[in-house]
């Protein structure tokens, strides 16, 4: 019988594949972690395997603490960020790292995305902030995503001359918060060499993210014996498809 502790580490190491796919890691450089709901445990990716070697069975089970409680490999380097996050937030279900090459650069030079196109008001609903500048080792780094994000609607911290770190309500909105940001800082990017780039009004912002957040996607599937049942006409109103804003 598969726990749910069996199901996250198979989503865990499935969403590596993610970050791969959308060329967000070269080599091993990144790393998706998620919470086991209702438990102070976390599922994280063993040090320095390969993408395409990864396995359910090697991912590492630690407490909040980021104290390995089951697997025979040593877990991320990462890992006492990610627990740090968790700890200290607790609506956090899913942590991701990478080093993806244009949200990057825009850390190096330690400046904020701005929020300039409509994609980032729906996603980000805010500029894409920095954070401090921190060495792995202890908690310097998960201190500053959780100092950034706190009070923040963006999903996604710049840490200064590092990367990437993105939250999410479980593993795979923070990887599509980390895909979004790498998107959003190419886009961004090529503007700027096209000239002048301006923030969006705050109101227009404002708006693009409620109704992103609120509105946009498709409802909740209907229980199966409910099916032909006409819609109750109180029933959200679902533009557009996945990926497409309408
Ligand atoms: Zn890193």
């Amino acid at each position: 019988m598969t726990t749910p502790l069996d199901r996250l580490k198979a989503e865990v190491c499935a969403l590596h594949a993610e970050l791969l796919r959308w060329g967000l890691v070269a080599w091993t450089s990144g790393n998706v972690s998620g919470r086991l709901p209702g438990s102070e445990l976390m599922v994280i990716k063993p040090s320095g395997l390969s993408y395409d070697e990864l396995t359910p069975e090697q991912m590492i089970v630690c407490d909040l603490d980021g104290k390995v409680v089951e697997g025979e490999l040593s877990p991320s380097s990462d890992t006492a960020a990610h627990a740090y996050v968790y700890r200290n937030r607790p609506d956090v279900g899913g942590v991701v790292h990478t080093h993806s090459p244009y949200a990057t650069a825009w850390s190096a030079v330690g400046e904020p995305i701005p929020c300039a196109i409509t994609a980032m008001g729906d996603e980000f609903g805010d500029d894409i902030p920095v954070g401090p500048f921190a060495l792995i080792g202890d908690d310097s780094i998960g201190q500053g995503i959780v100092a950034t994000l706190d009070g923040h609607r963006s999903p996604a911290v710049l840490m200064r001359q590092h990367g990437v770190f993105t939250i999410g309500k479980n593993a795979k909105a923070a990887v599509k918060a980390a895909v979004m940001c790498e998107d959003v800082a190419r886009t961004v990017h090529l503007a700027r060499q096209l000239g002048p780039v301006s923030r969006l009004p705050q109101q227009d912002i404002d708006r693009l993210y409620d109704r992103y957040q609120n509105v946009y996607g498709q409802a909740p599937a209907a229980p199966a014996q409910a099916s032909a049942a006409p819609a109750p006409a109180q029933a959200p109103v679902t533009v557009g498809s996945e990926g497409e804003p309408a």
